[in-house]
């Protein structure tokens, strides 16, 4: 096989290192990949934008390609499963029209109002209808999340103290615009409470097969403090996550999820990433993305078993036949632990000589923001590197990824030093 795998982070990078496990890969084509994919056995990086879908297509003729690979969320809203489909080449990710799950949050509200799936309630406002949705605020009775509908690279989500705040959210959503046009429609919901996790979970539009739910680290700073970022680190399985509490989000979420955009005409196949808030009334949708998410990929790449084909899993989907290979996991648990560039996630220099050490055989450097276009791997984004490691309990697991993260360096390195720790019951070591 031949794989075409789109993105540039350590989303990909982690894709690439477990597919080139995979004795059915023959090659895989990273485009634009980054300073950590080509060095993976079978994978080269290919210069193309991947955003510049026709070259990308006519590289995959070109180049027989027999699966896609759509890493970030904009190619598929964008529709690149078309693209390819045209040409006779399977894509593991979502049509255009299931990939509105993520594209539009207003179109997900919807979706889960008409297929009773458990989520905060709320209300949709279009542009025009500032004032409906200020006296809506005022009246509402409870604390309001305001989303823009649309993509906003995570930042569409304000979370007012007051009413006031919340006024001048919308003010800026839906007068000033600050979001563009990812805020024509917005959404305005309940605040929930109670822990988060995450759950990624592969499907073929008909079988869905979830993975150990994760917990990432939005947050810049060391116990939870500061802007919102990529994301700084995750860790996976969540214990949190009870078996009670997994069956309810299958049976009353997840199932009904790919059921329903089946019976709706948008069958799901990909990744369907989930985001969900465990309340004291049992497990909410926050979000759901359609694809893998990153960090968590990092942590849930090293949890699959060796017997376990990436390859043949993301192929099958494709092929709407999931139900025919099996799925493992080993027992412990992974922690990445993200190395971003001084200044992230607001302004940054990018360029710093990048050195690895030779690290632990349980601990994988997957690079996100690297390069080696110019020569020596240098630091060419914000978040740079996402050392990963995997141990038999908790506390190995952090051991290890922060041995590993010494292990790293580069001018500016910033890290949170407390990845993982809700787990063990601290903040900060
Ligand atoms: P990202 O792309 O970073 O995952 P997003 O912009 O798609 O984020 P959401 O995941 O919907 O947006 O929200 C971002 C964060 O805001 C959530 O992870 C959660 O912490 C918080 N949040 C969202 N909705 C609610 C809610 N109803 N109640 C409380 N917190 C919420």
């Amino acid at each position: 096989m031949r794989i075409l795998i789109i993105g540039a982070g350590g989303r990909e990078h982690a894709l690439t290192w477990k597919l080139s496990q995979s004795s059915l890969v023959e090659k895989i084509y990273v485009a634009p990949g980054n300073g950590g994919t080509s060095l993976e056995t079978k994978a080269v990086n290919v210069d193309i934008a991947g955003d510049d879908y026709p070259k990308l297509v006519e590289f995959a003729v070109d180049n027989n390609v027999s699966l896609v690979v759509p890493g970030p969320e904009q190619p598929l809203v964008d529709g690149v499963e078309t693209l390819f489909r045209k040409v006779g080449i399977p894509v593991f990710g979502p049509s255009e029209l299931a990939a509105r799950m993520e594209g539009s949050k207003a179109f997900s509200k919807d979706f889960m109002a008409r297929h009773n799936i458990p989520t905060a309630a709320f209300k949709i406002f279009r542009s025009g209808q500032f004032e409906d949705a200020s006296s809506y605020v005022k009246t509402c009775g409870h604390k309001v999340v305001l989303k823009a509908s649309g993509l906003a690279g995570g930042k569409g989500v304000l979370i007012p103290e007051t009413v006031d705040e919340a006024i001048a959210g919308l003010k800026d959503i839906m007068v000033s615009n600050v979001f563009g046009d990812a805020g024509d429609e917005v959404v305005v919901e309940e605040l929930l409470e109670g822990p988060e996790i995450s759950i990624l979970a592969f499907s073929d539009g008909y079988t869905i097969v979830p993975l150990p739910a994760a917990q990432d680290h939005k947050r810049i700073g060391e116990g939870d403090s500061g802007p919102n970022t990529g994301g700084m680190g995750a860790y996976a399985p969540a214990p949190v996550a009870t078996p009670e509490v997994l069956n309810r989000i299958m049976q009353e979420i997840l199932r009904p999820t790919i059921d329903g955009m089946r019976k709706d005409g948008y069958p799901f196949v990909g990744m369907l990433f989930t985001g969900f808030m465990l309340t004291s009334t049992g497990p909410k949708v926050l979000e759901y993305n359609v694809r893998f998410g990153d960090p968590e990929t990092e942590a849930i790449m090293l949890l699959l078993s060796d017997d376990t084909d990436l390859a043949s899993i993301l192929l099958a989907c494709a092929e709407r036949r999931l139900d025919a290979v099996s799925i493992n996991t080993r027992p412990g648990f992974a922690v990445c632990v993200i190395l971003a560039s001084a200044g992230y996630p607001g302004s940054y220099s990018k360029g710093k000589e990048i050195q690895v050490e030779s690290v632990d055989s349980d601990v994988v450097v997957f690079h996100a923001g690297t390069s080696t276009k110019t020569g020596p791997l240098v630091t060419a984004g914000g978040r740079v590197i996402g050392v990963t490691a995997y141990g038999s309990t908790i506390q190995n697991a952090v051991d290890l990824v922060y041995k590993g993260v010494d292990q790293v360096s580069f001018e500016g390195k910033t890290f949170r030093r407390d990845i993982a720790h809700k787990a063990l019951g601290t903040q900060i070591p």
